[in-house]
């Protein structure tokens, strides 16, 4: 049933991100790049969920390949990921903690070495998966998310 309401609206090629907490698809549209693109991309806000009462959808016509996934999971790993090829699901992705986020947050320390070097990337390692604590591979310092509006990079 659910796979029939998205084909509402069809993709050829792309995204179809499920199960986002309601009114967070508009963070998702920035801080995947979407706004920065040209490909077609349908938010649909504050749908009906028997699981989550209320949830916002995402659909997006791009190459399978081009979403950045790690980024997507560093927001939010619950969110479900129906890969589509052809107007068809052809998978349904489940969203791990990335272990590494490069270039996808950056190092606020000032002494970090990041801060110096440039053309470093910005690398963070997952230090504790239940508690999604994310250190800086130079300095260790904690990411913090009060650090977020510099999120994304680029
Ligand atoms: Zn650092």
């Amino acid at each position: 049933m659910v796979i029939h309401m998205l084909n509402v609206g069809k993709i050829e090629e792309g995204f179809v991100l499920d199960h986002i907490p309601a009114g967070k698809a508009m963070y998702l549209y920035r801080h995947l790049g979407l706004d920065r693109r040209d490909c077609p991309v349908a938010i649909i806000k504050n749908a009906r969920s028997n699981a989550m009462g209320k949830k916002d959808i995402l659909k997006v016509e791009c190459p399978v390949g081009t979403l950045d996934l790690d980024a997507l999971a560093f927001i939010d790993h619950n969110i479900t990921v129906n890969v589509i090829r052809d107007g068809e699901i052809i998978e349904k992705k489940k969203l791990d903690l990335p272990k590494q986020l490069v270039d996808i947050i950056r190092c606020n320390n000032p002494r970090c070495i990041t801060s110096v070097e440039h053309e470093l990337p910005h690398i963070f390692y997952l230090a504790d998966e239940s508690r999604q604590i994310y250190r800086c591979r130079y300095c260790d310092v904690k990411y913090d998310e009060r650090d977020g509006e510099e999120f994304p990079l680029g």
